[in-house]
């Protein structure tokens, strides 16, 4: 098997807590020991509820903040611990498109201007006819007519803005692009497209993609592999069809319940969590979902379940897996209850 493009091993990240006084009162655990792998080509999902850790990974893997603990791989070359002015020249190979373009795009800028600049920081071009070259082409790559160029950012829809977000990524030829809840703000038919268009640079470029989304319904169609992230943990992974047909832990199969079926005879038992998610200043004891399972028993409150291997890439951390087949109510095809 070739190596991965990118490589998180047991990565923390946690935010101190100033108690009234300044005085440290506690931890935010927000990323508490993810690990993961994505390989050249390839799109990672990354889902779960808003909070659950899943936008600091996306952050700490492009290092736009430090790491508690962990590590970070780049194709074969660690980078969390590199100084700034060594990841810079690998900074290039990571890029993302963020939830808001229009928050993401300078206003007085015309897009000529935003997009030149990854251009010509990362030394992709020298004279300005090439810059200017570079700029039609990736014009030309998502899909926008080349005019586009010489507009600004509120001429364009929520959609068009995205395109140009991407273009912008694309801009600096990177390996590898971060999607922090790239399509949520959009309509849904904006949304269908720009996964489409996503999914064509993604073959055409050999991109890997790690797509962050509480959205699971988008996820589904454009995804090789999900990680479900619940309290700063990745609680279940697996490849795209064992996790939609069979997921085989609590978390994911509630929340896939919410996701809509096509045939309309063909429904998923809705399951509703109960309470909120707790706080990752202070997280449940044992297994951090055992407050919201339907199914926790005493031994979720006192022992924390590891990932365990499933079979056929599918991993989960639930002490459910334990229980001779006949009483695990997630050993079928994920259709319990
Ligand atoms: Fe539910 Fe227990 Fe499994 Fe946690 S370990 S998901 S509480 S059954």
């Amino acid at each position: 098997m070739n190596a991965p493009l990118l490589s998180v091993t047991d990565l923390k990240k946690h935010f101190a807590v100033r108690g009234s006084r300044g005085a440290a009162a506690g931890f935010v655990r927000a990323v508490d020991g993810v690990s993961f792998e994505i390989a050249r080509g390839e799109t990672l999902s990354l889902v779960g509820e808003s909070g659950c850790g899943k936008s600091t990974v996306g952050r700490a893997v492009l290092r736009l903040s430090d790491i508690t603990a962990g590590e970070i791989v780049l194709d074969g070359r660690r980078i969390d611990d590199l100084s700034a002015s060594a990841f810079r020249p690998l900074r290039r190979r990571m890029q993302v498109v963020f939830q808001d373009p229009f928050s993401s795009l300078n206003p007085r800028l015309r897009i000529k201007a935003t997009l030149a600049e990854p251009i010509r920081n990362f030394g992709l071009a020298r004279t300005a006819a090439q810059i200017e070259e570079k700029i039609s082409e990736l014009l030309d790559t998502v899909r926008l007519p080349r005019d586009a160029a010489k507009r600004f950012p509120h001429e364009f829809s929520g959609g068009q803005r995205q395109r140009i977000g991407i273009a912008r990524a694309l801009a600096a030829k990177p390996d590898l692009i971060i999607c922090d809840e790239a399509v949520s703000a959009l309509d849904v038919s904006v949304k269908a497209q720009i996964v489409n268009l996503l999914q064509d640079l993604q073959k055409e470029l050999g991109l890997a993609l790690l797509f962050i989304s509480h959205d699971l319904a988008i996820v589904e169609h454009m995804t090789h592999r999900v990680a479900v992230m619940y309290l700063g943990k990745i609680v279940e992974t697996a490849k795209k069809r064992e996790i939609f047909a069979s997921p085989k832990h609590p978390y994911t199969f509630a929340l896939l319940s919410a996701v809509p079926v096509p045939e309309p005879g063909n429904m998923r038992t809705r399951i509703v969590l109960k309470g909120d998610v707790p706080s990752p200043i202070n997280p449940p004891q044992g297994c951090r979902f055992n407050t919201r399972c339907p199914y926790a028993f005493d031994r979720c409150r006192s022992e924390e379940p590891a990932l365990r291997d499933l079979g056929e890439g599918q991993w989960a951390a639930c002490h459910l897996h334990d229980l001779p087949e006949a009483e695990n109510p997630l050993s079928g095809g994920g259709h319990a209850v």
